[in-house]
This record gives C-alpha cells, sequence and structure tokens, in this order.
C-alpha cells in the first residue's frame, strides 16, 4: 500500500514557517533584511500589540515589478542566489526565498510595492489570507515596499498561544532593530510602537565606518560609556589559508571596568549580520582577560569582516549562527584584537625614557621572621618593577600629598571631555582614605576612589607573572614553624596536581605521606595568622577557578590570581608615601583599572555626576 503523498503547497510553507517564524520578531527580522537587501536609505517599523496583531515594514528600496511581487510569494523563489555555488559566498542577508512565503501562509499578509527605478510607473499591491491570494492590484504609493502582517498564527492557535506578553514580545522586535541600527548606521530607522515613536534614528552621513558606528550609537544608547577603539586586520595565508585572504576586526568596546551582567550588550556582526557564536563569545572573554568580573560580560559592538567563503551561514534556521571554516583562527583573532585595545587604552607610546623605576614597599607587617637571607629585592617584599622594553610609559606627574589638602579646583575649570582619557593619565591628588580601605583623591575632573586592596592585588599580580615570565621564582619567606595539613583524599589530589605552580609562586608546599603536605614557605605578601587556612582556603578557590575553565591543572596565571587574592587585607593603614608608591605601581601596570578578578581598582565621579547628584545641573555652577 502505498502511504507517502506530497503535501500540498500551502501545509509546506506553515511548516517552514514553524522552523523560521518563531515569533513577531522573526517578522520583523526577515522583513527588515529585504529591506536591506533591497537597498534601503530609510526603513520604517511599526508595530501593534508587541507585532502580534500588526507588523508593518516600510522600507524605499528598490521595489518590485507587478511579476517579481507575484513571484516572491513562491516558495524558493530568490533575486539573491541562481546556483549552488553561490551558497559559499553569500553577501546578502537572504537567499532562501523562504520567508515572504512563509509568512503570508500565517497571517493576513499586505504586500504594496513599486520599483524605484523601472519602466512600471504603477506599484502591485497584493492581500494575502493565511497563504491564499485574495486581490492583486494595482497601487499608487511611493517607490519602495511595504509589507503588512497581521494576525500572526491567526490560523494556528497552538503557535498563538506560546506568544508571550505584548512587552516581551515587543522587547525581542526593538532588541533586533537595535542590532540592524548599529550594523548598518548609514540606513536611518524609525521604529514606532502601538502608535508611538521609540525611536528615529537618521541616516549617519559619515563615510568613515568607525565615526559612523560612534555617531549611531550616540544616537541610540547617548554613549555615556567609555569604549575603546579596535582595529585590526590578519592574514588568513600565514597560518592558515592561502586563499583565505584577511581578517578585519573592528569596532568598540567597553573599556576595563565596564561591563554587564548579561551577554544583552555584546553585539557581534560577520559580514553586516548579527550572529551569535560560542567561540567568539569565549574568545571574547578571554581578550578581556583579568579586565572582567566573573560572571559579566562584555560591552561591544564589534565587526568581522573576512571572505563570504570563510563563513557558512547556512547552518541555522533564522540564520542567528554561522559556522567558520577556520574557527580557531577567528576567535584568535578576535580575543588578540580586544586584549590589545585594552593594553592600548593606558600605554602611550612615549619617546622620552620613563622615569626610574620606583621600589615599591608591599607594606607588609609579616607574622613570621624570614629565617634565611631574603634574596636581594625580596626585602620586606619589595619587587623592583622594570617597564617591559617594548612599552614606555609616561607616568603622568603626581602632586605630592599634602597635610591639609588645598581647596578643591572651582568647578568651572575643569575639562568636560567625556572621552576616554585614561584617569591613569590625569594628575591625581591624594587626599585621604576613608574606611581604611578607599583611598580619597581628586583630579581636575572631579573626584576619584580607589580601592587600595584591589590595587594591590593587581599590582602583585602583573609583578608575580613578570617574574614568572622571566624563569624567576616569586620571593617567599621560610615558616618559623613549618606547618603539617592533612587533606581529603579529594583536596590531596587536586593539590598535587597544583604544586609545581604554587612552588614557583612562593608557596612552598611539599607532599610528606598519601594525604600529608609540608607547607615551609609564603609568598613576602601573603599576611595570614593561619597559614593552614590559608591552604585550604587557596585549595577551595583554585578548586572553584579550575570548574569554571574546566581542568584540573590551572594556568600559573590562575593560581597567582588567587594567591593575590591573600595580599595586603583591606584594613591595612597606609601611610601617604605608601599610597604614592601604590598610585605609582598602578600606572606600571598592563591592566591597572581592575584588580586581576575584574573588579574596579579605581572609580571617577566627575563634576557632572557630582553636580547631578546634587541638582546643580543647568544651574550657575557657583550658586
Ligand atoms: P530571500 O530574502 O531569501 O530572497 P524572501 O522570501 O525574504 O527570500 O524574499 C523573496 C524575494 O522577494 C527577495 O529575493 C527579493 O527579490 C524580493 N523582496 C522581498 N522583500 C523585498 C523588499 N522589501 N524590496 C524589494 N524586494 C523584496
Ligand atoms: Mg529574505
Amino acid at each position: 500500500m502505498n502511504r507517502i503523498r506530497l503535501l500540498p503547497e500551502q501545509v509546506a510553507n506553515q511548516i517552514a514557517a514553524g522552523e523560521v517564524i518563531e515569533r513577531p520578531a522573526s517578522v520583523v527580522k526577515e522583513l527588515v533584511e529585504n529591506s536591506l537587501d533591497a537597498q534601503a536609505r530609510r526603513i520604517t517599523v511599526e508595530i501593534q500589540s508587541g507585532g502580534k496583531s500588526l507588523v508593518r515594514v516600510t522600507d524605499d528600496g528598490l521595489g518590485m515589478s507587478r511579476d517579481d511581487a507575484l513571484l516572491c510569494l513562491e516558495r524558493h523563489a530568490t533575486s539573491k542566489i541562481r546556483s549552488a555555488e553561490d551558497l559559499n559566498c553569500i553577501r546578502t542577508m537572504g537567499f532562501r526565498g523562504e520567508a515572504l512565503p512563509s509568512i503570508a501562509s500565517v497571517s493576513r499578509f499586505t504586500l504594496s510595492t513599486r520599483e524605484r527605478e523601472g519602466e512600471q510607473i504603477e506599484g502591485t499591491q497584493i492581500i494575502i489570507n493565511g497563504g491564499k491570494i485574495i486581490e492583486v492590484k494595482a497601487f499608487g504609493g511611493t517607490a519602495g515596499t511595504s509589507i503588512e502582517v497581521r494576525q500572526l498564527f491567526f490560523n494556528l492557535p497552538a503557535r498563538r498561544k506560546f506568544l508571550r506578553a505584548d512587552e516581551t514580545e515587543s522587547a525581542h522586535i526593538q532588541h533586533y532593530l537595535t542590532l540592524c541600527a548599529l550594523g548598518f548606521p548609514r540606513v536611518g530607522f524609525t521604529f514606532l510602537k502601538d502608535g508611538r515613536m521609540v525611536w528615529q534614528l537618521h541616516p549617519v552621513q559619515n563615510q568613515e565606518p568607525m565615526q559612523a558606528l560612534k555617531e549611531r550609537m550616540q544616537a541610540l544608547q547617548g554613549g555615556n560609556e567609555k569604549l575603546l577603539p579596535v582595529k585590526e586586520s590578519f592574514d588568513f595565508s600565514r597560518d592558515e589559508d592561502e586563499e583565505a585572504g584577511e581578517l578585519k576586526i573592528w569596532g568598540l568596546i567597553g573599556a576595563p571596568g565596564v561591563s554587564r551582567g548579561s551577554r544583552e550588550d555584546q553585539h557581534l556582526f560577520v559580514n553586516g549580520r548579527p550572529i551569535e557564536n560560542r567561540a567568539l563569545n569565549f574568545a571574547l572573554i578571554e581578550g578581556y582577560h583579568t579586565a572582567l568580573m566573573k560572571g559579566r560580560y562584555p560591552v561591544c559592538c564589534l565587526f568581522l569582516e573576512l571572505s563570504p567563503g570563510e563563513v557558512d551561514v547556512n547552518v541555522h534556521p533564522a540564520k542567528r549562527e554561522v559556522k567558520f571554516r577556520h574557527e580557531r583562527f577567528v576567535s584568535n583573532a578576535l580575543g588578540n584584537a580586544v586584549k590589545k585595545a585594552l593594553l592600548a587604552f593606558h600605554t602611550v607610546p612615549v619617546t622620552q625614557t620613563p622615569s626610574a623605576p620606583a621600589k615599591v614597599e608591599l607594606f607588609i607587617k609579616h607574622s613570621v621572621e624570614p629565617t634565611t637571607p631574603p634574596p636581594p629585592l625580596a626585602l620586606r617584599g619589595e619587587i623592583e618593577i622594570t617597564p617591559p622594553a617594548q612599552l614606555a610609559f609616561v607616568p603622568p606627574p603626581v602632586e605630592q600629598p599634602q597635610e591639609r589638602p588645598a581647596p578643591l579646583p572651582t568647578p568651572q575649570t575643569p575639562s568636560r571631555d567625556e572621552g576616554p582619557v585614561p584617569l591613569l593619565r590625569v594628575p591625581l591628588r591624594i587626599l585621604g582614605v576613608v574606611g581604611k580601605l578607599y583611598v580619597v583623591m581628586e583630579s581636575d575632573r572631579g573626584l576619584v576612589l580607589l580601592d587600595q586592596h584591589a590595587a594591590h592585588e593587581r599590582v602583585l599580580y602583573e609583578q608575580m607573572l613578570r617574574r614568572l615570565e622571566q624563569n624567576g621564582d616569586v620571593p617567599s619567606q621560610r615558616l618559623l614553624l613549618p606547618e603539617t595539613l592533612e587533606l581529603s583524599p579529594k583536596d590531596a589530589d587536586f593539590l598535587n596536581t597544583q604544586l609545581t605552580a604554587l612552588s614557583r609562586l612562593g608557596v612552598g608546599l611539599s607532599e610528606f605521606g598519601e594525604r600529608t603536605f609540608i607547607l615551609d614557605s609564603l609568598p613576602l605578601f601573603v599576611k595570614c595568622p593561619d597559614a593552614r587556612r590559608f591552604v585550604v582556603e587557596l585549595i577551595d578557590e583554585l578548586r572553584a577557578a579550575g570548574q569554571a575553565v574546566n581542568s584540573m591543572r590551572l594556568g600559573e596565571n590562575v593560581v597567582a590570581k588567587t594567591v593575590c587574592r591573600h595580599a595586603v587585607k583591606a584594613n591595612d593603614t597606609l601611610r601617604p608615601e605608601e599610597i604614592e608608591g601604590l598610585l605609582h605601581e598602578l600606572r606600571h601596570c598592563q591592566m591597572p583599572y581592575t584588580c586581576p578578578h575584574g573588579r574596579p581598582t579605581l572609580i571617577e565621579m566627575n563634576f557632572r555626576d557630582l553636580e547631578k547628584k546634587f541638582g546643580r545641573t543647568g544651574m550657575n555652577p557657583g550658586v
């Protein structure tokens, strides 16, 4: 008995809609992508009830002839590819010829279009109801295309039930439109929600892509956050593939310390298409390294441009995900581009020689006496810093702290430059310390707070890594009385894998029986009355980090990070010279604005912020 039959066209379209059209935002996405492919300069999106009752997308693009308008509603009808080979080099947003017939099969659909350039003066309007053509008539509107989608899923009640509250659906739409607006600054976008204007973004005239992006971001978000430019190119042919050409990465990323609790403000584009990709997400976090707190996400708008043959966009029904031919190369490149931009933020190339490296006292009051003569540099926890040869820093002049702080500069004088002039490049004057932890300072921009513990952790961390790079060990001090520790089998196993790294970092632990270890030295800066607790905590922290990076053998930098947590504790009182020293050291760090765990070391409140808080905005500052 034959049981197989071909499905009617209408059913096939509804099935396709099931994959491509998930919710009103998918309709918006498909329609806006079509407008972009049709070279629209202005696109207007109107929605009602979260797009459930209406989505209307109007553009001033190329428009369609009557024949094309009828054809575009057929499945697999597209003007964008011709052959299977074309799939290997897609330069348009669409290519499957599926969206319009799918959407028309699950809604009340009206297409009105008129060619921008063409012989036909008259336009065409087609009305479709749940996939059935109701009417085709002449249309007298302006050039371009307008598509109206009413009552999405009206004929599929089961699907309609799955739609969320209006607000949720419109949030999805707005998120997608934000991506488009960022990806296409030279296109104007108007967004209307339930008859109310949400935004009107004019086409950006600036031809320089980075400037255009900045302008668009400013128009969209107000742009009061510190963003750094990224601009790199990588040559595939060097490591990978002769044919593959070049990978360009450019855009803007949040400065160290700027982050979010979700990936919401992390925007990645591949050849103009907003995408999601796990490897790239990971590479971004890697690039930020210690400039990002655990569990936080970067803020960025980054564009990857590469030969279309290097990306497969045909791997996801909504084309949200892409696959790279050389994924490792691309993600490494992204990580490096980000890292470079973050490092460049603090580094200024100069001609003059950097000022003599200062010795830092690590202000430790040791609870134990060194028993062996300490190595020359290790006296009292000093580690000498030599700025790396290729990077020269200009530490800005620092005023000497005074007994009584001079009066604050009058609010008229500060520069209101909101550009990302790194804080550690402007002179800072120390005013005092609050809570034995926060150093209060002023700059000509306003108030600055320094978390002395976070700063100290950063300084130590970079010193340790530098030491390790130079194949030295971190200076340590012998304990008067070595401690014996007995651990659980699990802890003991784990500790065994970390012993080498720990001993290079000054934590002298050795195996002394199956689950017993002897602790005989600690790094100079570790101040702990209870050595045993220090080790147990260390194991716990390292294990937690190990779970996150999914490896038992941790990198020395992870171990160093953890060891640094036990540096000078928050409530050690520092003398003014010690604070100066710390600040000086911080200026010599490569990534001074965050502690190794990504927490900020400095917080700035500029005069504008202060005026806002005191309700002085718009007032004559002297009042
Ligand atoms: P695809 O975008 O994959 O080609 P669609 O079903 O989205 O498939 O669109 C089918 C065709 O209809 C497109 O290839 C294009 O030629 C035409 N089209 C759709 N929307 C527009 C528009 N806004 N302006 C001009 N032409 C359009
Ligand atoms: Mg399309």
